[in-house]
């Protein structure tokens, strides 16, 4: 059992690991952009909503972001733990998800950031953007680096809060993805 956040801007690898994760352990991958594009996907009122944000690489509001982790982490999948992809991506939420696993009785067992070089980045979301047939917003580079922008500014600053309560934990994401799992694992002790 475990409850794990992953941090680290797009593109670093968090939404690979998380897979990984949850095949290998069961705990449940929530990844918050893809509750979001398949809420786009669906054509729901919220998807609707969301569109625009999205393609813009702008963030969706606090409110509407907690009320959709909240519904989630009480679900019976989440009871073998789950790992946050993409949540909490600012200090408002990070402070929402503290009180939510208080009032569910919940522990966070982890908080690892997944360091990346940004330039190396890039290239990287390039290539990845190029595999996926082209069909993501990532393949406009100005949106990458407004989403990193956004990262640096929004997300960035909850890393310390995160560090202040000990359970923050730093692999380096410019490793093959099985050097980077290998370290989540040694950080877990899971392996
Ligand atoms: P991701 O797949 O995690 O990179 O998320 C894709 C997009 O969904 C982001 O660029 C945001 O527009 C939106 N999004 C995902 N998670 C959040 C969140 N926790 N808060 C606000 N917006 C989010």
């Amino acid at each position: 059992m475990m409850r794990i956040i992953l941090l680290g801007p797009p593109g670093a690898g968090k939404g690979t690991q998380a897979k990984r994760l949850e095949q290998e352990y069961g705990y449940k991958q929530l990844s918050t952009g893809d509750m979001l594009r398949s809420e786009i996907a669906s054509g729901s009122e919220l998807g609707q909503q969301v569109e625009k944000i999205l393609a813009e690489g702008n963030l969706v509001s606090d409110e509407i972001m907690v009320e959709m982790i909240e519904k989630r982490i009480a679900k019976p999948d989440c009871k073998r733990g789950f790992i946050l992809d993409g949540f909490p991506r600012t200090n408002a939420q990070a402070q929402e998800l503290d009180m939510m696993l208080k009032n569910h009785d919940m522990n966070l067992d982890a908080v690892i950031e997944i360091k990346v070089d940004e330039k190396a980045l890039i290239d990287r979301i390039q290539k990845r953007a190029q595999e996926d047939g082209g069909s993501r917003n990532d393949s406009d580079i100005d949106t990458i680096r407004h989403r990193m922008k956004v990262y640096n500014d929004q997300t960035a600053p909850i890393v310390p809060y995160y560090e202040a309560t000990g359970l923050l934990y730093r692999v380096d994401g410019m490793r093959s993805i099985d050097e980077v799992a290998m370290q989540i694992d040694a950080i877990l002790d899971v392996d």
